[in-house]
């Protein structure tokens, strides 16, 4: 199809798309401040890397990679279904959790008809997947603190509402509803919005201090009307393999599968993850590690005077102190010292900065590169 123009163009809503803001890569900051080590605390990713048990099986697996992959990838999905006591007919593999995210979206409205809740601000893929199906998103602003105002959210929800995303812990700010609340909500909006499916996205769950007094799915708890997303990209450490899941209803389940591209999960991201399910000593030791850095990272930030909200994930955002240089000057006086942050402007927080836990010689770094940058900004 030609336009006006006599030449192809993107129709005017993928045009008009805000790009995805990743954080920046090594690679584009060693070559530009042609540093020997740069440390990325950007992306959330595992400050202890991939497991070895993991490297080990992609590694075995290498010469199979002509293969397409089972259909489905069954061994994965009922491994997945094991860990968490569910039925492998609820578990749903995605490229990524954000392939699910997109699908989701999808199977559940009709474009121009349908609407989907969120907060203000959330996780980017959700609106910006809304905006490319022609999905309309309502939108209610965080709470103080960034507390999920779920009254606020109840409010927006009417019989046309089909999807609410919620993150628990929240990205960027770290916040974790708790239990009961999630409960209460999950059985309102079936109420205001029978037919709504309400998607708990728990990329962040298991970094928090007690997961039984956040999740849901921890707690066998499986509400008709709501899904869980999670992923190996975190505490799993395969962020670049690209696998995440989906726990939800049968019958939602089988729509996602018939809708998703056959094979998105490969035979290598395949091997890895089941082998990292079985390296629990690695997964047991990334968690203790993202807990204690958290909490160290938490206090040597309020020391500098820095404000920080409290966090139940493996990132942390904080506020510069008022007397220091504007976020985006400081992002890249990190950035100049060999330090990759989290600017948080696509998130309209453009005060706001978010740090990844690293490990500890990375958290050390971090805070010590902070600590020059701001007695340099006083001086
Ligand atoms: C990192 C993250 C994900 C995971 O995305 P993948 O596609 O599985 O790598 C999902 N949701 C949120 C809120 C995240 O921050």
């Amino acid at each position: 199809m030609a336009t006006e123009s006599g030449r192809p163009e993107a129709e005017s809503h993928a045009r008009a798309l805000a790009p995805y803001a990743p954080g920046l890569s090594i690679a584009e900051i060693r070559e530009k401040y042609g540093h020997e080590e740069v440390i990325k605390l950007a992306s959330n990713e595992n400050p202890l890397g991939a497991s070895p048990l993991a490297q080990e099986a992609i590694k075995r697996h290498a010469a199979e990679a002509f293969r397409y992959p089972q259909g489905g990838n069954p061994a994965l999905a009922a491994a997945i279904a094991v860990m968490h006591g569910v039925v492998p007919e609820r578990v749903v593999l995605g490229n990524g959790s954000d392939e699910l995210i997109d699908l989701i979206i999808r199977i559940m409205t009709v474009p121009g008809r349908h609407n989907m809740l969120c907060f203000r601000p959330c996780f980017g893929i959700y609106p910006v997947q809304a905006a490319l199906n022609h999905v309309e998103i309502r939108r209610q602003p965080l709470g103080e603190n960034f507390a999920h105002d779920f009254t606020g959210l109840l409010a927006l929800a009417n019989a046309d509402t089909r999807l609410v995303f919620i993150t628990a812990p929240d990205n960027p700010s770290g916040y974790c509803p708790a239990l009961p609340e999630l409960q209460a909500f999950a059985e309102k909006i079936s109420q205001i919005a029978p037919k709504a499916l309400l998607v708990i996205d728990e990329a962040y769950m298991d970094f928090t201090d007690d997961e039984a007094a956040h999740s849901l799915l921890a707690n066998g708890i499986l509400p008709e009307n709501t899904a869980f997303l999670r992923t190996f990209s975190k505490s799993w450490g395969l962020a670049g393999l690209r696998v995440g899941y989906a726990v939800l209803p049968e019958r939602l389940a089988a729509a996602l599968w018939k809708s998703r591209l056959p094979f998105s999960v490969n035979i290598l991201a395949e091997a890895g993850a089941l082998a990292a399910m079985q390296d629990d000593f690695f997964r047991q030791k990334c968690l203790a590690t993202v807990r204690e850095g958290r909490q160290w990272l938490t206090e040597e930030l309020r020391k500098l005077g820095c404000r920080v909200w409290p966090s139940q994930a493996n990132f942390i955002m904080f506020r510069l102190p008022e007397d220091s240089l504007p976020a985006d000057e400081f992002f890249e006086r990190l950035l100049a010292a060999g330090i990759i942050i989290r600017q948080l402007k696509s998130y309209d927080l453009p005060d706001n900065l978010r740090v990844s836990v690293g490990n500890p010689a990375e958290n050390r770094k971090f805070i010590a590169a902070m600590k020059k940058i701001l007695q340099g900004a006083k001086a």
